[in-house]
This record gives C-alpha cells, structure tokens and sequence, in this order.
C-alpha cells in the first residue's frame, strides 16, 4: 500500500514536470511580449505598431511585419498593462494605428482559476487521507473504525491468565452480569460499569480484560489510550463517541481502554500542545460513561499501571469506580504461568517448574512467557528435541541482565575494579545476618549498564522484613563501594545504581516503618506510592515541616553512613577472603556463592545466609 502510494505521488509529480515543459515551449514559439507601457508609446510614436486591441485592463497588439527595432523582438505580438492615458487615443490616431475596443469575457478563465486549484487541492488531499489512513473514507474522518479493535468472540479464558486469582475472583460478578444482564437488573442490584485493572506492565490486565470477554462470550472492543488522543483537535473526542456507538448496537460487550493514563491524565498540570485535545477526549468518555442508559449491559475495562495521574473524575462513582490490582505473581502464581506458557513447548520431564518459578522473582507475565520462549530458542540452537532444565537456567540468566555480551572488552583495571566491588557485596552478604542468600557474582559484562552483578535471593517472597534484614540489604548494597575503597583508596562510578538502592530503603525506614530511632514511630508520607487506591486525587504535599525534612535527611544519612562503616569493617576484617574471592571471581568470570562461602571457612570465618534449599535466583545487584 504504502510503496504503492509513493509510486503515484511520484508519478504524478512527473506528469507536472512535464506539463510545464510543455508549457514553457509554446510559451516561446507563440510567446507574447510584454512590453513596459512606455516602450509600447514609444513604439507606437516610432510607428512601429500595426494595431492594438484594448480590453478594459490590456492592451493587445501586432507590430508591423517589416518592423527592424531589434532581434529581440521574437514575436509580432506584444502586451501592456493599460495605464489610464487620455492621451492614447490620439496618439494612435496620430501614428496611424488601427485600434478597436474589446470586452473581454473573463468567465471561462475565472472558472479555470477556481477550478484548477480546488482539482489539485483535491488530488493532493486524496494522496494524503490515502497515505494516512488507507481503509480510511474520504470524509469520515472522525469515524475511524480502523483502530477500534473489535473481537466477537475472544478466546482466551480465566485458565490462560494465571496467577492473578484475587483478580479473577473480583472479575467473575462482571461476568455473570454479562452472561445475564437480565438477572441483575431485576433485582435492582448496583451493576458495575468500569473497572480499573492497576498493576505494573505486562502482569496480564489485557489477557484478563479479554477473558472476561471470552468467557462471557460477548464481543470485546479495545482502544487504547494513546490512540485516542489525536493530531487534531476534536478527533480524539470523535472517537470516543464512534466507540459507544459501536460498542452499544453489540451490547452485551466489553470496552477495554489500554493505557487509560495516557488520556485521563489529571487535568491542569502544564502540558504542551495536545492539551486541549487530551482534555476534550477525556471529557467526552466521562460524558458517555455517565450517559449510559443505566440498564445498558457494556463494561468498560480500563488499564493502567500509573493511576496515581489519573483524573480523579475518572474514578468516581459510577465511572472507573472498582480498582483491581493486578500484581506481579508470587511464586505459586509464576509456578501456574509457567505452566500455561510450557504447555506450547515440548518440555523434558527433568524440568523442576517451581525451581524456575523460584529462580524469578519479581518477574511479570509477560517476563515469564519470554522466558518461556527464550528457553525454547536455547533449545532449538543446540539442536535438542525438549526443552531442559539447563536451557531454563540459562535462559532466567539472560532475561534477568540482558544477554551475556562476553566479547565486550574491559580493560583490565577496570575488570579487577568490578571483581572486588562484587566480592564486596557478596562477601557483606555472606557475613550479616538477614541478607538474602548469594548465588551467584559475576562479571561478565550483561545489558548495558551493569558492570557485574551479585545475584542475592530472597528465601521467599517477602511481604514482611525485620528491620535487621533492612539493615543488612543496605550493608550490603554500600559493600561494593566500601570494598573498591578499602582497596583502591577510591570509588568509581560503578556504584551509582547501589547507592540509590541503599538510599531507598534508608528512607523508607525512616519515613515510613518508624525504624528510626531518632525520628521515632511516626509515619511521615511516602513519596513513592501516593495511596491511588482509597483516597484518588489526595494531593501529595509534605506534610511536615521543613525543620522534620531536615531531620529525616540527618536520619537517612546516619542510617547509610553507619552501614557503610559496617561494610567497610566487616570487609577489612575478611580482607584475606576479599582478594582470594576477587582474584577467583576474575580467573573464572563468575563464580557460585558457595565458591565464596568456602574461601570463607578456609580463612576461619562462618558464612551465613546460606539459605538452605533454595536455588532461587534474583534481582541483580550491581
Ligand atoms: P498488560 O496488559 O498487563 O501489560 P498483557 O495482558 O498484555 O499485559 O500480557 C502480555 C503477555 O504476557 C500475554 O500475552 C501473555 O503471554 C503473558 N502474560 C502476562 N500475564 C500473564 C498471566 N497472568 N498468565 C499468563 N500469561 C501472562
Ligand atoms: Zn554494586
């Protein structure tokens, strides 16, 4: 389509290259001259002139065949813009010139001046809205259908979304109401008319959105935020309004707005361009939402994973008014993932899918499935016929930091400095008690930006932490650091990521655990995930004074600077263990946490966290 078009705007601009070609030739051979009004008096008063016709604002006319007043001359014919002259009439009289008066009629050529350029306005627009839009109307403008996603009878079911049961439990009422509209409104029950599906990318809110759908059997209509706002003003509030009408001749159905923060954004907040339009789009859906006919069986679903912008209009009553979130899986739910996604391959038995499932913490839906398919591929390229445990290892390796680049060159320095920095914190790891176990340091250069990294597992998902273990992450997060300090008398910048990380949870135990003992057992706000749930549109102020900012910054570096100490002793301390674990970690590029744990006890020191059974693997620590 697209190749198509270029071809016939090229085409076309041939046609026009060509016409003026044309144009200009016969131009030439029957050209007429245009003549300055004084040089036609003067030909005129030199007798040169055979005969003019005068219009109203030109005067036409012939020089004689014989005329000699220059080679310049090409053409007998000329032209002169009439300029009001009394005195012309005699002078032609004068000279001898025939004259005759015309009345020109200008209809035919006012008509080509108004036509030719609505044509080729017309042309051009054509080629445009083609470009654009292809199975767009010409004139529908408003009404495109095109990106309005419409499935009749979607397929998926509640058993292809797995580990989100909270969330399905809370979908089934939208269900039954779907499957018997009827039901309800006889009894006058409240029916629900939006829900919001929160929860980070990828963890499903589609998929649920469509099972609904498809285990109700009810057509599924999806648009997604984006979309809607438009290039044009006005447009994007059309769409809404093609939407509904849609959606409400093939109701009982779904309508399901994707990325509803990109159009319900709060309003006011300074925004360039797309501002009214955003505005006018997000007024049009309250609109429709609120003009529903209250015994209408459509059920908008929305999704988002930002609802702390959202317009808090929209989550009104009898709006978006039911919230389900829809979090990443715990390791039961990424077991059940697992399991959805491992039916589409073939699968050796030697498969321990809740060993995968406890490799991946932290892990999406979405992040499973790749894995899934990752393995597969591994698995394909070494020519196996199942997939194995060994190409699932890999693979949660891979999607955990990004493919490994080996052939990356560091220089050697800055490879002995990445090797301390990960022994400091796998070492830190092993020596307080409350880090999470250490599997793994390497490093070998993955993603972009991580150097190396420590692989630290949670035992288990956690939900509740000590504040000893806080302590300890923050021990062990400032490790890499104090370990490049200790040994090389400074740090690089290798340790950004860490000191955030540390910060982070300093923070929030001063904030918002009442962990501090100076600050005490106050909760003061968190800045990090405003209450979007119970109270929408609570504006976010401090709510202390500036005297308790300070403090709690006096509190925050107290907590950092205390733990980095602690790392710093700890480390001097193992010193011994610090160099043998970095020199082993640079000879074999990555190491397992027991290799580590072993040069401890050979230098009289007892490792901890060494967290029994588990495999797990984890986030990255850089
Ligand atoms: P979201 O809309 O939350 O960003 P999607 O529903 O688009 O996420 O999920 C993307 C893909 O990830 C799905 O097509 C599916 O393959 C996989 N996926 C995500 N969550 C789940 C889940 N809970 N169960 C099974 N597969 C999932
Ligand atoms: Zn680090």
């Amino acid at each position: 389509m697209e190749k198509r078009t270029r071809f016939s705007i090229g085409y076309f601009v041939l046609v026009f290259i060509v016409l003026m070609m044309i144009q200009s030739y016969l131009a030439q051979v029957y050209g007429v001259r245009v003549l300055p009004y004084s040089e036609f008096l003067l030909s005129v008063e030199q007798g040169q002139v055979a005969e003019v016709n005068i219009t109203s604002y030109k005067i036409k006319g012939k020089f004689k065949k014989n005329d000699t007043a220059g080679s310049a001359r090409l053409a007998p014919d000329f032209e002169t813009v009439r300029v009001e002259d009394p005195d012309l009439i005699r002078k032609l009289k004068e000279s001898g010139v025939r004259f005759t008066g015309v009345i020109e009629s200008t209809f035919v050529r006012d008509l080509l001046s108004w036509l030719v350029p609505i044509f080729f306005f017309g042309l051009f627009w054509y080629f445009m809205v083609k470009r654009m839009g292809g199975q767009q109307g010409f004139l529908s403008l408003g009404k495109n259908k095109a990106k309005i996603y419409m499935e009749d009878d979607p397929r998926i079911r509640f058993e292809d979304v797995a580990g989100v049961d909270e969330a399905k439990l809370e979908l089934m009422e939208v269900v039954e109401f779907l499957e018997n509209p009827g039901k309800f409104t006889r009894i006058g029950g409240k029916l629900p008319r939006g829900v919001l599906l929160v929860g980070p990318p990828g963890t499903g809110k589609t998929m649920l959105a469509k099972a609904v759908a498809g285990e109700s059997h009810v057509p599924f209509f999806s648009m997604s935020g984006s979309e809607f706002v438009e290039l044009f003003v006005g447009m994007g509030a059309a769409r809404v309004r093609d939407l509904f009408e849609q959606a409400k001749a093939k109701q009982p159905c779904i309508i399901f707005i994707d990325e509803l923060d990109a159009l319900g954004k709060a309003r006011g907040g300074i925004s360039m361009g797309g501002h009214d339009e955003r505005e006018q789009t997000l007024n049009q859906l309250l609109v429709e939402m609120d003009g529903f006919d209250p015994t209408a069986a459509i059920i908008l679903i929305g999704a988002t994973n930002r609802p702390e912008i959202l317009d808090p209009a929209l989550l009104r009553p009898g709006r978006f008014d039911r919230q389900i979130l829809v979090d990443r899986p715990d390791k039961a739910g990424r077991e059940a993932i697992l399991r959805v996604h491992m039916k589409n391959v073939q699968v050796s038995d030697d498969v321990d899918v809740s060993g995968v499932a406890a490799m991946t913490p932290g892990f999406a839906g979405a992040d499973l499935a790749n894995l899934v398919n990752e393995a597969a591929l591994l698995a394909v390229r070494q020519g196996k016929e199942e997939v194995t445990q060994a190409e699932f290892q890999e693979a949660v390796e891979r999607v955990v930091a990004g493919l490994e680049k080996k052939n990356r060159l560091i220089n050697r320095h800055e490879r002995e400095i990445v090797a301390y920095h990960e022994t400091g914190h796998a070492l830190v790891g092993l020596s307080v008690s409350g880090a999470d176990p250490v599997r793994k340091i390497t490093i070998i250069p993955r993603g972009i930006s991580a150097l190396g990294y420590t692989m630290n597992v949670p035992t288990e998902d956690r939900f509740l932490m000590t504040k000893s273990e806080l302590l300890a992450r923050v021990a062990m997060a400032l490790a890499g650091q104090a370990a490049e300090e200790i040994v090389f008398g400074e740090i690089s910048t290798g340790a950004h990521s860490d000191l955030s990380k540390a910060t982070d949870i300093a923070r929030g135990m001063v904030k918002e655990y009442g962990m501090d003992d100076g600050m005490g057992r106050v909760y003061l706000e968190s800045e990090r995930r405003p209450l979007f749930l119970s109270v929408p549109g609570l504006s976010q102020e401090r709510k202390y004074s500036e005297q308790t900012a300070r403090e709690i910054d006096e509190a925050v570096r107290r907590i950092i600077d205390e733990q980095y100490d602690r790392a710093k002793h700890i480390l001097r301390e193992r010193r011994a263990v610090l160099d043998a674990g970095a020199r082993l970690l640079l000879e074999k590029e990555k190491i397992e946490g027991q290799e580590l744990a072993a040069l401890m006890e050979e230098n009289g020191f007892k490792p901890l966290n060494m967290g029994g059974a588990s495999k797990h693997t984890a986030k990255a620590e850089e």
